[in-house]
């Protein structure tokens, strides 16, 4: 492994599953806070804080702010979240001064492909198309973000879905070129998360005061109902399909490949 202090700007920071695997081990019993810092040290400004600025995500930000304010924080704006995110987005800069925002939109060829194939709300006809949607407006800005970091941070945790049971608090991520996934909080549950963003005066996206659990897209995200799983206000209209934009899991479903190479052709495997 190169360190961020003698590596030149030609060369990656890189780790097989052998190594990472024993980080990850050692990492297992540790604090948010300590595996920030592993990760700060490690990847240096090779490193983004990816955020949709819900409630894990704020509280990894405030916890890497108080390491370190010039942190990357990355987002996408898919062109479709509600207007209450925008408003947020701006409180949290004023919050956090000191980070460097980058926020990422989806290609405009790209979006109008789909859109004009297939209509604005194309995400409503079936699975497939709401995927390809995803696809364009979240997955394909993300992998164009992580195109030049060597390790991201997420704010995933293990008790969220199915999906992300087995998460580790690093691992390679092989949907991004084999870069470093860091998932702090992969051990907490929701209450230690809110209990955290009160303690320390966190902001936090109005909608929660609504009713909404996870927030996304606004056509796609719906506040949930007594004894829904927190998850369950997003795609609500689905059955049994993944409560995943593709982004943390790679999604196959019937049609889906076939879709995304048809209007977009190879060039989208790139991010383009
Ligand atoms: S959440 Fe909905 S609007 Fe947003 S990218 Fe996915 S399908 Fe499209």
């Amino acid at each position: 492994m190169i360190s961020a202090a003698d590596k030149t700007n030609e060369e990656r920071i890189l780790f097989d599953e052998l190594e990472l695997g024993e980080i990850a081990l050692n990492l297992d019993d540790k604090d948010p806070q300590d595996v920030i810092t592993w990760a700060l040290e490690t990847f240096g400004q090779r490193l983004a804080f990816v955020t949709s600025f819900q409630v894990d995500g704020m509280a990894i930000l405030d916890m890497a702010y108080r390491l370190k304010p010039e942190i990357r924080v990355v987002t996408v704006d898919t062109g479709r979240l509600p207007p209450e995110t925008y408003d947020f987005i701006e409180q949290v800069k004023n919050r956090y001064p000191k980070i460097s925002l980058e926020i990422h939109t989806p290609d405009h060829n790209n979006l109008e492909r789909i859109i004009s194939k297939h209509g604005i709300n194309l995400f409503r006809q079936d699975v497939p198309k709401r995927l390809l949607c995803c696809h364009v407006r979240k997955v394909l800005p993300l992998l164009r973000a992580l195109n030049n970091v060597d390790a991201w941070v997420t704010g995933l945790r293990r008790d969220q879905w199915a999906s992300r049971s087995n998460i580790r608090k690093c691992e390679i991520d092989h949907d991004h070129q084999g870069i470093v996934k860091v998932n702090p909080l992969a051990d907490w549950m929701e209450d230690d998360v809110w209990d955290y963003v009160r303690s320390n005066d966190v902001p936090t996206h109005p909608l929660y005061a609504k009713g909404y659990t996870s927030i996304g897209c606004a056509p796609c995200t719906r506040p949930i109902k007594p004894g829904e799983d927190s998850r369950a206000g997003r795609w609500w209209w689905e059955k049994n399909a993944p409560k995943e934009c593709g982004i943390h899991c790679p999604i196959e479903t019937g049609g889906f490949e076939h879709e995304v190479h048809a209007i977009l052709g190879d060039e989208h495997k790139n991010g383009q």
